[in-house]
């Protein structure tokens, strides 16, 4: 009979953060799929589970997730993991999702940590409405292009950033933002967590040298919709449109 697919969240910091579940699911499993072989193994020998163990990454070419396909197909029941909270989410995961979605094999996902979910539910900011938007990207067009859906977002906006390019990102949120309330949650379920509130310019003054990780939620711009369309071109105006199209 073929394998299934486990998707399990593993904690973000605090080790007790693992569900009981994804513990029974990882013991349970043939194999554990996971981003840094390295990383994984503390944590499994931090909860006694010794299980054989296939890397996969963002480099991980085609033949490997063919592989890990066919072991599922002749049987092999497999836990996908990342290094840290919940795997596909800006972390790998999502080629081998699609391509057992092809090949009609059940996809079980096991729910738990989430950056993004802990810092928004912590952040005061209005958890209605959100969107996600991962890493910012380092290609200058793109990342321009998504600093403007900042600039004119009606919802509240989650951002991942790495320590040392926080400044940067938060100069760049300055100029977009104006006196928008952003909070920096940083290092969460850890040792040194904190939630900084303030504006990117007050935000600037405050964290000089980040460091450890951290999760940037932005508030929503609350300008009238007729003033977001200023600063769009008509393709942009399009777009918009088109994106609230049910
Ligand atoms: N899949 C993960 C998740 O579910 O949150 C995210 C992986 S992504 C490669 C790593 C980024 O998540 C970090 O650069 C940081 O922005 C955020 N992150 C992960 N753990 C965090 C923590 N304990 N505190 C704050 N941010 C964290």
């Amino acid at each position: 009979m073929e394998g299934k697919i486990y998707l399990v969240a593993t904690p973000i910091g605090n080790l007790e953060d693992i569900t009981l579940r994804a513990m029974r699911i990882l013991e349970k499993v043939d194999i554990i799929v996971a981003e840094d072989t390295r990383q994984t193994l503390k944590l499994l020998n931090h909860f006694e589970i010794s299980k054989p163990m296939i890397s996969y990454h963002r480099h991980s070419k085609e033949k490997k997730k063919q592989e890990i396909i066919e072991k599922i197909k002749s049987g092999a029941n497999v836990a996908i993991v990342s290094d840290a909270g919940t795997p596909v989410i800006s972390d790998p995961g999502e080629e081998i999702v699609q391509k057992a979605i092809e090949e009609n094999i059940e996809i079980i996902p096991i729910p738990g940590p989430c950056a993004a979910i802990s810092a928004l539910i912590a952040s005061g900011i209005d958890a209605k409405e959100f969107i996600f938007l991962g890493f910012l990207p380092l290609n200058k067009k793109l990342r321009k292009e998504k600093l403007k859906e900042v600039k004119n977002a009606q919802k509240t906006i989650i951002i991942y950033e790495a320590p040392h390019k926080l400044v940067t990102t938060l100069e760049d949120l300055k100029q977009v933002t104006e006196n928008r309330r952003i909070v920096l949650a940083r290092e969460i379920t850890k040792i040194h967590e904190e939630y900084i509130r303030g504006t990117a310019e007050e935000l600037l003054e405050t964290v000089k040298e980040p460091r450890g990780e951290f999760v940037i939620i932005i508030d929503k711009n609350d300008i009238e919709e007729e003033n977001i369309f200023e600063d769009m071109t008509i393709e942009e105006h399009y777009k918009y449109y088109e994106n609230m199209r049910i």
